[in-house]
C-alpha cells in the first residue's frame, strides 16, 4: 500500500456488497485497496435458494463465487470469520487471530433465525441460516429419503413468514419426487393468527389455500416451547412428532456485535442513517439484514439488501473523495415473488397479490439476470 492509499474493508459477501463490488469493478476509485473478509468462498443468493431446495437450480447457479469475483475485480479476499471490531483503533479482528486495519469499513453479514426463546433449538433444529448448514442438512435428508423411501418422516417448519412458507412448499415439491405422499408429513408452525404477517390479505389467503392443497398442515397461534430430537412441544401443550425441525423464525443479529462500540437497536441490529453510515461512526457503513435504518422500516429481505448495493457504492466513493454523501430512501411498495415449488409463484405488490406460472417465469428471469452479473464474463 502507498502512503496515500486508503483501505476499504468489507465484512461479509452479502447481497449489497456483491452489487457494490460489481459497480466498483466498472468504475473503481484510484488509491483505494479493498479487502473483503468472508467466512465462505461461495455466498448464497437468497432469491434462488428455495428453487435450489426444490431441485430446479444447481449449487453453482445459486451461489456467488467470491474467489472468482475478487480475482476479476482485483481485490484481496480473506476467508475468515470476523469476531470483533476495534473502532477506536480502526481494526477488524478475525477468528484466526488476523487483525486488519481499515480507513473505511462496510458490514453486510446478514442475520440468523432467532432461537433464543426455544429450548432445545440449538441441539435439535436446523436453522435456515447460516445457509451452508441448511444446505448440508437438506442434502443429508434427501440421501436418507433415497436410502429409506419406505420410512415415514415428519418435517416441522417453525416460522410462517415468507421464508418458512417458501421452504415448506419447496421441500414438499422435492420430497414428492423421492418418496410416496403418504410417507411424509410437513407441518408449518407460526406464532401469529395468520401466515405471512407482513403481507396483504390476498397474499395470505392465496398462500393458505396453496399450503392446504399441498397437504401442508398449518398450526397458527402456536408458540413453540421446546424442540426435542423426536418431537416439538407447543406452549398450548400440543406435541408434534418430528423427524426434522427447521427454524425460519424472525431474524436475529450476530452476537459478537454487542462487544463493539457500534450503534445498535434494542435487538442488536446496527443502526444506520439514511446515508447507510452507522449512527456511531461515519467511517463504518452497514447494509442488508444486519442494518436497521433509523428513519425507515425495511423488512429483513434480500430484495432490500440488493437495493442498498448501489447507494452503498456511491457513498463509499463520496466518503473516500471527501464529497457530501447522498441519502438513500427505500421504496415503500416493492414486488415480492414467493416461489411455490411447482414452477409457479405468488406475486405481492402493495395491496395486490396474484398466483401464476407467469410470475415464476418472471422471478426466474430476474434471479438469473442478477446472477449473470457475477459470472466471469462482464455483464451489465
Ligand atoms: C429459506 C429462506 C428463503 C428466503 N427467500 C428470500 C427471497 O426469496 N427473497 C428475499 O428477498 N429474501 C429471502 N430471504 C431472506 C434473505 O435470505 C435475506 O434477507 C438476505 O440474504 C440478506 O442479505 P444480506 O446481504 O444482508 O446477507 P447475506 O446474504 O446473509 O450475506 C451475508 C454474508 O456474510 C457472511 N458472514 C456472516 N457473518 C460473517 C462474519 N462474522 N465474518 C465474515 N463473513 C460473515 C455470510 O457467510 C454471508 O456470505 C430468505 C431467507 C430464508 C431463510
Amino acid at each position: 500500500m502507498t502512503i496515500n492509499q486508503k483501505q476499504l474493508v468489507l465484512i461479509g459477501g452479502g447481497h449489497s456488497h456483491a452489487i457494490a463490488l460489481h459497480l466498483w469493478h466498472k468504475n473503481p476509485l484510484k488509491n483505494t485497496q479493498i479487502i473483503l473478509i468472508s467466512d465462505v468462498e461461495k455466498t448464497p443468493y437468497s432469491g434462488m435458494l428455495p428453487g435450489y431446495i426444490a431441485g430446479y437450480y444447481t449449487f453453482e447457479q445459486t451461489h456467488i463465487n467470491l474467489v472468482q469475483l475478487a480475482q476479476k475485480i482485483g481485490i484481496k479476499l480473506i476467508i475468515d470469520k470476523v469476531t470483533n471490531i476495534d473502532s477506536q483503533k480502526q481494526k477488524v479482528i478475525c477468528e484466526s487471530g488476523k487483525i486488519i486495519d481499515y480507513d473505511l469499513l462496510s458490514i453486510d453479514i446478514g442475520s440468523t433465525p432467532n432461537d433464543s426463546q426455544i429450548k432445545g433449538s440449538k441441539e435439535n433444529a436446523i436453522p435456515a441460516k447460516p445457509v451452508p448448514i441448511l444446505l448440508e442438512k437438506w442434502q443429508q435428508i434427501i440421501n436418507n429419503c433415497k436410502k429409506n423411501p419406505q420410512q415415514t418422516i415428519t418435517i416441522n417448519i417453525i416460522g410462517s413468514g415468507a421464508g418458512g412458507i417458501e421452504l415448506a412448499l419447496n421441500i414438499q415439491h422435492k420430497l414428492q419426487t423421492i418418496i410416496e405422499h403418504n410417507f411424509f408429513t410437513i407441518n408449518l408452525i407460526g406464532r401469529n393468527q395468520q401466515v405471512l404477517k407482513s403481507h396483504n390479505n390476498y397474499a395470505k389467503n392465496i398462500l393458505t389455500k396453496i399450503l392446504k392443497k399441498k397437504k401442508i398442515n398449518i398450526f397458527l397461534n402456536s408458540e413453540v416451547a421446546e424442540i426435542l430430537s423426536h418431537k416439538i412441544i407447543i406452549e398450548s401443550g400440543l406435541e408434534l412428532f418430528s423427524t426434522y425441525t427447521f427454524l425460519v423464525t424472525n431474524s436475529a443479529p450476530a452476537k459478537w456485535l454487542k462487544a463493539t462500540k457500534i450503534s445498535t437497536d434494542d435487538q442488536g441490529f446496527i443502526l444506520v442513517k439514511d446515508t447507510l453510515q452507522t449512527l456511531s461512526h461515519d467511517n463504518i457503513f452497514a447494509t442488508g439484514d444486519i442494518a436497521t435504518m433509523t428513519h425507515f422500516f425495511t423488512p429483513k429481505a434480500g430484495v432490500f439488501a440488493v437495493r442498498q448495493g448501489k447507494p452503498l457504492y456511491k457513498n463509499w466513493c463520496k466518503y473516500l473523495t471527501q464529497k457530501s454523501l447522498q441519502n438513500y430512501h427505500p421504496q415503500s411498495i416493492y414486488l415480492s415473488l414467493i416461489g411455490t415449488g411447482n414452477k409457479k409463484a405468488v406475486a405481492v405488490w402493495g395491496i395486490l397479490a396474484g398466483y401464476s406460472g407467469l410470475f415464476w417465469y418472471i422471478k426466474d428471469y430476474i434471479d438469473r439476470k442478477f446472477m449473470e452479473k457475477f459470472k466471469n464474463e462482464d455483464k451489465e
